[in-house]
């Protein structure tokens, strides 16, 4: 098999996995902009011990390149783990990230979640140049 065979995606307003990518839809060759990435935006993800979003990927496929690119790496690494138990440490981390990014020509964001018993999600957005 192919890990893309078990990589789901939907529509973000739907389905509470599907990773939302927030990101101008034009911006110019060589000029930061902010990607903004989030889970649940519209339909709430479960953020507890035994059920959360452990990590996100953003990546950029250019139009005119064969291969893609990662941009961003982010872990959520506090779930209300405890030594007291499940749900009732001092700290949660929510699925949310911004990351600054800086493109040369067209193409497309893509973004990847990973919840602990659901599995992987995609999602895309297509970015044109000014
Ligand atoms: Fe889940």
């Amino acid at each position: 098999m192919k890990i893309g065979e078990v990589i789901q995606s939907a529509d973000w307003k739907k389905e509470k996995h599907a990773p939302v990518i927030e990101a101008p839809a034009v911006v110019k060759a060589g000029e930061p902009f902010v990607v903004e990435l989030s889970i649940g935006k519209e339909i709430a993800h479960p953020n507890t011990t035994a059920h959360h979003i452990a990590w996100m990927e953003l990546y950029f496929k250019p139009a005119d390149d064969k291969f893609i690119y990662q941009l961003g790496r982010f872990d959520f690494s506090a779930h209300g783990a405890s030594a007291k138990g499940a749900d009732s440490g001092p700290a949660w981390t929510s699925p949310s990230a911004r990351c600054v990014v800086t493109v040369q020509g067209p193409g497309t964001l893509v973004a990847t979640s990973y919840c602990n018993i659901h599995g992987l999600w995609e999602g895309s957005q297509d970015v044109q140049i000014a």
